[in-house]
């Protein structure tokens, strides 16, 4: 087993976000330290890992350096530059390797890439000028919804396109010349699936996350899903292929819609840790943030059952100022993220709270 990294050797990770410091976190009992490279001074997880770097992601010089003192390196966060990454993966492993960044970077990419993988998708045309977004509107119907091809979160660089929007105007408003359309799909759930892979080639999914958004930002995640087995073995089945063709070493989350039929649709994916994975935490028998370590340090990966029903719930903006009433509530766990301002849709922490019968 000369591919498994022993403990005491370095992760590098890329972002210093909360899934960068929970990762971090996860590290550490299994004996791996971490280093952290992020732009952002007093980061979210430079915090807790022992070492950071603070530079941007053009700086070669640091970016070399960095490389030179980890033993692999993955990432929390898919707007890194994909030539950021790929310099990295001259220099030592990068898991997952930089092509998969690539796909999950572009809307129509990604798109491709599902319908390739033989994995349902809403209806959808890549538009990059008014008269291609007037053709797809005809060809697509109403209502629909038009994307930014890259850099789109929590509902940020999309609009919706109902009979009366004037397109020329939606168009305007979105400020780019490479975007999607897509079908509006009339679902009955949003579910999301968290996919890990290892060097061995075997893969394991999590349990089905339904998600519930507030205001175009994840508001809970309950875990088991209420959906029919049938369901949550097709959602799975579908991580996995979509991870078994990405040839992916680490993890890749999947957001699908269920629609009012029962159809599984993939809507993104994100080759990283996610949100809707929190819950693992304290309901499943491996977090998700374990299993990211596990499987790029080459471990075998842990298993996903789910240990108690749960219900992750994030703290947004001044939502974390509940914290001591919440540290008080049995059964519910606390996860804050030691950022000092809480500005309005910040994700601050979250709480996981389980069932125990
Ligand atoms: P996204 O940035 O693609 O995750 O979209 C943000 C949210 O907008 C999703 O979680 C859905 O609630 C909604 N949404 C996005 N795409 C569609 C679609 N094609 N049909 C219906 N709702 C959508």
């Amino acid at each position: 087993m000369s591919d498994v990294l022993a403990p005491g050797s370095v992760i590098g990770i890329i972002g210093g976000g909360q899934l960068g410091r929970m990762t971090a976190l996860a590290a550490a009992p299994l004996g791996y330290r971490c280093h952290i490279y992020t732009p952002e001074e007093n980061s979210p997880a430079s915090q807790v890992a022992e070492k950071t770097t603070v530079a941007s992601y053009e700086d070669e010089t640091a970016l070399a350096e960095f490389a030179a003192a980890v033993d692999v390196i993955t990432y929390e966060f898919e707007n890194i530059p994909v030539d950021t990454v790929q310099r990295l993966s001259k220099l030592a492993p990068v898991r997952p390797r930089p092509s998969v960044l690539a796909v999950s970077q572009h809307r129509v990419a990604e798109k491709d890439f599902a319908r390739d993988s033989g994995a349902g998708t809403a209806p959808y045309r890549h538009v990059t000028g008014l008269d291609q977004l007037c053709d797809a509107v005809s060809e697509i119907g109403r209502p629909a919804v038009l994307k930014t091809c890259r850099f789109g979160y929590d509902g940020k660089g999309q609009v919706k396109i109902t009979a009366e929007t004037d397109l020329a105007a939606a168009w305007a408003s979105l400020k780019t010349d490479d975007a999607v359309l897509e079908g509006f799909v009339s679902f009955d759930k949003e579910v999301s699936v968290i996919v890990a892979r290892g060097a061995d080639g075997t893969a394991l999914a999590f349990p089905v996350a339904e998600n519930h958004h507030v205001d175009h930002i994840l508001s809970t995640s309950t875990v088991p899903a209420s959906i029919p087995e049938a369901t949550e073995k097709a959602a799975r089945a579908t991580a996995v292929a979509l991870a078994e063709r990405l040839e992916l070493v680490g993890l890749l989350a999947v957001e699908m819609f269920v629609t009012t039929e029962g159809e599984v649709l993939v809507n993104e994916v994100a080759p990283r840790p996610h949100n809707s994975g929190h819950w693992t935490q304290d309901g499943c028998a491996t977090c998700q943030f374990e299993q990211l370590v596990r499987a790029v340090t080459g471990l075998p990966l842990g298993p996903v059952d789910v240990l108690f029903p749960t219900v992750m719930q994030n703290l947004i903006g001044n939502e974390a100022d509940q914290w001591l009433d919440i540290a008080a509530e049995p059964h519910a766990k606390l996860h804050l993220y030691g950022k000092a301002e809480a500005r309005p849709g910040r994700k601050m922490g979250h709480v996981n709270r389980i069932r125990v019968s």
